[in-house]
């Protein structure tokens, strides 16, 4: 079997992001192959545990996709601070075509154009993807199914960290479709309530209050926030306030353009305009709306830039569905040309956590190899880019951790799900899988 079909059995995903499937990225030919370890959401630190403890299978899972895509270099971007994890991955390099790319502590450094552009000096162009010039980039976890994959082990665990107001912040292995009671149960319980959970990250994740909320191949990390926390007061507006707000109150001081890091880079991303679109409703919201098609939403203008404490980014969000909805493709005609301000707009991590007060919980989460064992878990049917998975197991029957429960449709892209514990099939939806042990 190659690498691409083992990648495909063992249902590997993007660990990263939008979980895109992985065997699609190693069937490919490139030039450069990039890990990607930046991590630079506050307050998550998995990636940084996972290269501390499993730097062998991470490399491992790195110079195989040196070798199945033919690439004739691999560089492996982490930030220049995290020493420690730097010396755990850098001892195993041994083929010398792996090179360290460090980073500044800025966020967001582990966007893919930027860290691209950081690893090779080359541009993606406008709406495009890495392969378009010879690169493909993974992120650490990604690349440590990876190597678990080429050993026939399907992906049945996703690693986490949890972090916030809880008592022992800490990053773990746990079954795929655990419920969030359970991580807190990990994480030694909350310190405060009642209390919101940001999935994934607060600048890019999205809030929960609902501790039934199961855990997928892409949950990156729960930061636990009490419910007054400006953060949970700022996201958990109404969406018509943000943009009712923002008809009014947008200055247009441009504040969010000029710390907008997809701008810095090149492309013709303009959130100032976009806001304009909320006022001019009817005559200009096809022309504003197209300067978001580039965003990443990174939630720096949001966050950070604007003084207003307005929402520039949804602003952005919403003109790109609006778009889709219109059929309307944007095309940069510019050439991509990097702002000569750029370096010194970069945003510090530092100065970021201060922004959002959470200097009180920028504390590290230590890896604890606690084997969590849920009663039950819930496993989603579509936790990837593409089609959901149809089911290939009926109630009533049994199944051990690693069973095949769900596959992708004949054709479509997707990724295959696996049992990720021992018990019985109890549900079965157009959904989910649910399984009691
Ligand atoms: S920073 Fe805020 S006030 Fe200024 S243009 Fe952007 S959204 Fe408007
Ligand atoms: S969210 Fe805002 S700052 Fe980030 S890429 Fe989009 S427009 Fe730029």
């Amino acid at each position: 079997m190659s690498l691409s079909d083992k990648i495909f059995s063992a249902g590997v995903v993007g660990a990263g992001g939008a979980g895109f499937p992985s065997h699609i990225k190693a069937k490919s030919k490139v030039e450069f192959v990039i890990a990607n370890g930046a991590e630079c959401e506050p307050l998550i630190h998995k990636d940084y545990e996972l290269m501390l403890h499993f730097g062998e299978e991470i490399v491992n899972g790195l110079e195989i996709l040196l070798e199945s895509t033919a690439a004739k270099k691999a560089y492996f971007g982490i930030k220049k601070k995290n020493s420690l994890a730097v010396e755990s991955i850098k001892k195993h390099f041994t083929n010398g075509r792996i090179d360290l790319s460090l980073l500044g502590d800025f966020y967001p450094s582990g966007d893919e154009f930027e860290l691209v552009y950081e690893a090779t000096g080359r541009l993606i162009p406008p709406a495009g993807i890495p392969l378009d010039i010879g690169c493909v980039v993974n992120n650490v976890e990604t690349l440590y199914n990876i190597s678990r994959a080429e050993e026939n082990k399907p992906v049945t665990n996703k690693f986490i960290s949890i972090n916030g107001a809880v008592k022992k912040p800490s990053s773990f292995f746990v079954p795929i479709g655990t419920p969030f009671s359970e991580l807190i149960k990990v994480a030694g319980g909350t310190t405060i309530n009642p209390f919101g959970i940001f999935v994934g990250g607060v600048m890019m994740g999205h809030l929960t209050f609902d501790l039934d909320e199961v855990v997928t191949k892409t949950t990156a990390g729960l930061i636990v926030l009490p419910a007054e926390h400006y953060l949970i007061k700022r996201k958990n507006q109404p969406e018509q306030n943000w943009h009712r707000i923002g008809k009014s109150a947008c200055d247009q001081c441009s504040y969010c353009t000029e710390f907008c890091p997809r701008y810095l880079l090149g492309y013709q991303v303009e959130p100032h305009k976009v806001m304009r679109s909320l006022g001019f409703t009817k005559t200009g919201s096809a022309v504003w709306n197209q300067m978001a098609e580039l965003c990443c939403s990174c939630g720096l203008c949001t966050l950070y830039a604007c003084p207003e404490d307005l929402y520039p980014k949804e602003a952005c969000d919403k003109a790109k569905i609006e778009m889709r909805s219109e059929g309307i493709k944007f095309i940069q005609q510019k050439p991509v040309k990097v702002h000569p301000i750029k370096e010194g707009r970069r945003v510090p991590l530092k100065q970021l956590v201060q922004k959002l007060k959470l200097q009180d919980y920028n504390v590290h989460t230590p890896f604890t190899n606690t084997k969590v064992e849920p009663g039950s878990v819930k496993i989603l049917l579509k936790q990837h880019t593409g089609e959901a998975c149809i089911p290939q197991v009926e109630v009533g029957s049994k199944v051990n951790e690693g069973e095949l429960i769900a596959s992708v449709p004949e054709g479509k892209l997707g990724a295959n799900i696996h049992s990720s514990i021992n018990g019985k099939i109890d549900e079965v939806t157009i959904e989910h899988i649910r399984i009691t042990s």
